[in-house]
C-alpha cells in the first residue's frame, strides 16, 4: 500500500469545539472588525455585532422555537450580510443547518427540506415565489411544513411583499435580548457529539470536519496573514467551497469579506476597484471574464493580487492567458470536495505560477491512496482514483447508509471519484473522473436527476446524460442524449431538432438554473448499454467527440 502524506508540516488542529464557539469566542482573536460588507448597499455587519446578534437569534430559536441541537434549519438565500448571522445563530445552539441552492426550483427544494425533515426555514424574498411551490408539494404529500421567516431583516423586507405575505417576520423578529443571552457564549457540546452532523451541504460537515478545515486554513498554503487584506465574496455561500472560505475562515484571520449577491460582470470588476479588493476565491468560469471580458480593462484591478480557483478544474491554458492580461494577478488552484470539506489540496501563491493546471499539493493532517477500479494501489507515476482519509473528510451521507458504505473501503478510506496523477513535486493534477458527476460553473449536476426527468416525458423513450467540456465557457455543459417514442427512423430532421428544443425548454421549466440543457439535446436510436443495462456514457463522450469535430 502507498500512502501519500501531505509535504506541509502537519497542523496542530484546534481541540474539539462547535463551529460558533471556534470563530466567536468571547475572547475575539482580533479586535473588533468590519467581517461582512455589503458591496451594494455598503452595509457593514462588525465582528462583535456578529457574534452579539447570531447569539440573541440562537438563543431566541431556543427560546421561542424551541430548537435545540440536531434540530434542523434551512436556509435558503443568496449570499448577503445577513447569511453569516443566520449561520452561526443556527451553530450557536448546535442547530443543524442545511444550505439550499438559491437556483433550486420549488420541487428540488421540496427535496432537500424532506430529505432534512426541517424544522424552520430563512428564506430570501428574491426567491419566495419557489418556496411556495415546495411547501405547496409538501403539503400535498402531507409533509411536516416548517416555520417561515424572511433571510433578511426587518426594515429591508419590501412593502409590497409584507403586505401581500402576512404573518411571515424576519429572522430579526426572533432575536432575544441582551438581558436573555446573558453570558451564553454558543453550546458547548459532550465529548462524543463533536462528530455530530452540524451542516448539511447537500452532504454532511461536522463539527470537526469545519474546525479542522478552518484551522487548517490558516496555515501557510494559503493566505498567510490577513493585515491589510479584502476579500470578494461572490462565492455562493450555499456551497461548501463558499461556506468554508467566505463564511468562516476569514474570521480566523481577521480579513473583512465584501459580500456580492451574484455574479455580474461589472458589479465584479467595480467592486474590485471601489473596495480595493486584495483576494479572491472564484470558480474557472468567472476566472475566464479576466482572460476574455473586453470590460476588465475598464476597471483599476491592480489591488487584486492572488486569485484561487476551486469547484472545477482550471485549465493551464487559462491561467496563462490571465497571467498575460493581468501580469499582477496570481492564479492559485485548490481541489475538493463536498466531502472533504472543501479543499484537500491546494497551490501556494509560488506554485501557483510554476505549474499550471496543477491543483496543488495535499494539504496537511491528510493522507492519500491512489487506487485503479479493484481497488489497488497503482504503480507510482500512474494516474489512480483519489482516496482520502484524515480529520476533514465527512462522516457520512444523511440518511443514506448505502451510499455511505459504497463511498468508505478499508476503514475510513474516502473514495473520491476523480482520478489524479502526481508529479515528482509532489503536485497532482486531475486527469480524469471516474464518477458520474457533472460540474457546470462549479455546481453538480447529477446526470441521474436529468434522466429520471426525462424519463417522466411523454415522447421520451430512453435518455443518457453527459458532461461535454467548453473551453470557451470554461465549464462542462449536461448533454441529453434521447431515445423520442415512436418512429425514430423516420422521423424528419425538422421534428427531430423541434422535438429536441421542445425538451430543452421543458427541462430548463422543471430544473435548477444550473442543470439545464446548455450542452443541447441530441436525438438517437439506441442508449449504448452493458450487458447489465447500465449506460456506457464513455461511448456517449466518444459520440460527442466524434460530433463536435464533424461540426
Ligand atoms: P463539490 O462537492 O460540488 O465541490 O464537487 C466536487 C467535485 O468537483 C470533485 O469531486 C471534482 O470532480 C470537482 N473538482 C473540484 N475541484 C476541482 C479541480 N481543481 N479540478 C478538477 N475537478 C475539481
Amino acid at each position: 500500500m502507498t500512502i501519500y502524506e501531505s509535504p506541509y508540516p502537519a497542523m496542530e488542529v484546534a481541540p474539539p469545539n462547535t463551529i460558533f464557539r471556534h470563530h466567536l469566542p468571547a475572547q475575539p482573536r482580533f479586535p473588533d472588525y468590519p467581517a461582512f460588507i455589503d458591496a451594494i448597499t455598503g452595509r457593514t455587519v462588525t465582528l462583535s455585532a456578529l457574534r452579539t446578534t447570531a447569539l440573541q437569534l440562537g438563543v431566541g430559536l431556543r427560546e421561542k422555537y424551541n430548537l435545540k441541537p440536531k434540530s434542523r434549519v434551512i436556509v435558503y438565500s443568496p449570499n448577503s450580510v445577513d447569511f453569516p448571522i443566520i449561520f452561526f445563530g443556527c451553530q450557536s445552539i448546535g442547530v443543524i443547518t442545511s444550505l439550499a441552492n438559491a437556483s433550486y426550483t420549488a420541487k428540488e427544494l421540496a427535496h432537500q427540506i424532506r430529505d432534512g425533515q426541517a424544522d424552520l426555514a430563512f428564506v430570501h424574498p428574491a426567491i419566495f415565489e419557489a418556496y411556495i411551490g415546495a411547501i405547496e408539494i409538501l403539503k400535498k404529500e402531507g409533509n411536516k411544513i416548517p416555520k417561515v421567516f424572511w433571510a433578511i431583516s426587518g426594515d429591508t423586507v419590501p412593502a409590497e411583499l409584507k403586505n401581500k405575505t402576512k404573518g411571515i417576520e424576519a429572522y430579526d423578529s426572533i432575536l432575544a435580548t441582551q438581558q436573555q443571552v446573558g453570558d451564553f457564549a454558543g453550546v458547548e457540546l459532550n465529548k462524543g457529539d463533536y462528530e455530530d452532523c452540524a451542516v448539511l451541504c447537500y452532504s454532511s460537515g461536522t463539527n470537526l470536519n469545519v474546525v479542522g478545515q478552518i484551522s487548517r486554513a490558516a496555515s501557510p498554503p494559503t493566505m498567510k496573514n490577513g493585515k491589510g487584506q479584502l476579500i470578494l465574496g461572490v462565492l455562493p455561500m450555499f456551497h461548501i467551497y463558499g461556506m468554508v472560505k467566505l463564511i468562516n475562515y476569514p474570521l480566523t484571520i481577521g480579513v473583512p469579506v465584501v459580500v456580492l449577491p451574484k455574479f455580474i460582470d461589472t458589479l465584479f470588476f467595480s467592486t474590485i476597484q471601489k473596495y480595493k479588493i486584495t483576494y479572491a476565491f472564484l470558480v474557472p468560469p468567472i476566472i475566464l471574464h479576466f482572460a476574455n471580458n473586453p470590460i476588465a480593462e475598464k476597471y483599476d484591478l491592480s489591488s487584486l493580487q492572488n486569485v484561487m480557483s476551486g469547484a472545477a478544474p482550471l485549465g493551464a491554458g487559462l491561467t496563462k492567458k490571465v497571467k498575460t492580461r493581468f501580469p499582477f494577478i496570481n492564479c492559485s488552484q485548490g481541489y475538493g470536495l463536498t466531502e472533504t470539506t472543501a479543499p484537500c489540496h491546494s497551490q501556494n501563491v509560488e506554485d501557483g505560477q510554476r505549474f499550471f493546471g496543477s491543483c496543488g499539493k495535499l494539504l496537511p493532517n491528510l493522507q492519500v491512496r491512489l487506487v485503479d477500479i479493484d481497488l489497488k494501489d497503482v504503480k507510482e507515476g500512474t494516474p489512480g482514483e483519489i482516496c482520502i482519509r484524515g480529520p476533514t473528510v465527512m462522516k457520512g451521507y444523511w440518511n443514506n447508509e448505502k451510499a455511505t458504505k459504497e463511498s468508505f473501503f478499508d476503514g475510513d478510506w474516502y473514495r473520491t471519484g476523480d482520478i489524479a496523477q502526481i508529479d515528482e513535486h509532489g503536485n497532482y493534477f486531475i486527469v480524469d473522473r471516474l464518477k458520474e458527476l457533472i460540474k457546470y460553473k462549479g455546481f453538480q449536476v447529477p446526470p441521474a436527476d436529468l434522466e429520471a426527468l426525462l424519463l417522466t416525458h411523454p415522447k421520451v423513450d430512453d435518455v443518457g446524460v453527459i458532461g461535454i467540456t467548453s473551453v470557451e465557457k470554461a465549464t462542462e455543459l449536461p448533454r441529453a442524449y434521447v431515445v423520442p417514442s415512436g418512429d425514430f427512423a423516420n422521423m424528419s430532421d425538422v421534428a427531430r431538432n423541434a422535438l429536441a428544443q421542445e425538451l430543452i425548454d421543458w427541462v430548463a421549466s422543471e430544473v435548477a438554473n444550473h442543470k439545464q440543457l446548455r450542452g443541447g439535446c441530441i436525438l438517437i436510436e439506441a442508449i449504448p448499454k452493458s450487458a447489465a443495462g447500465k449506460i456506457l456514457r464513455k461511448e456517449l463522450r466518444e459520440k460527442a467527440k466524434v460530433d463536435h469535430q464533424q461540426q
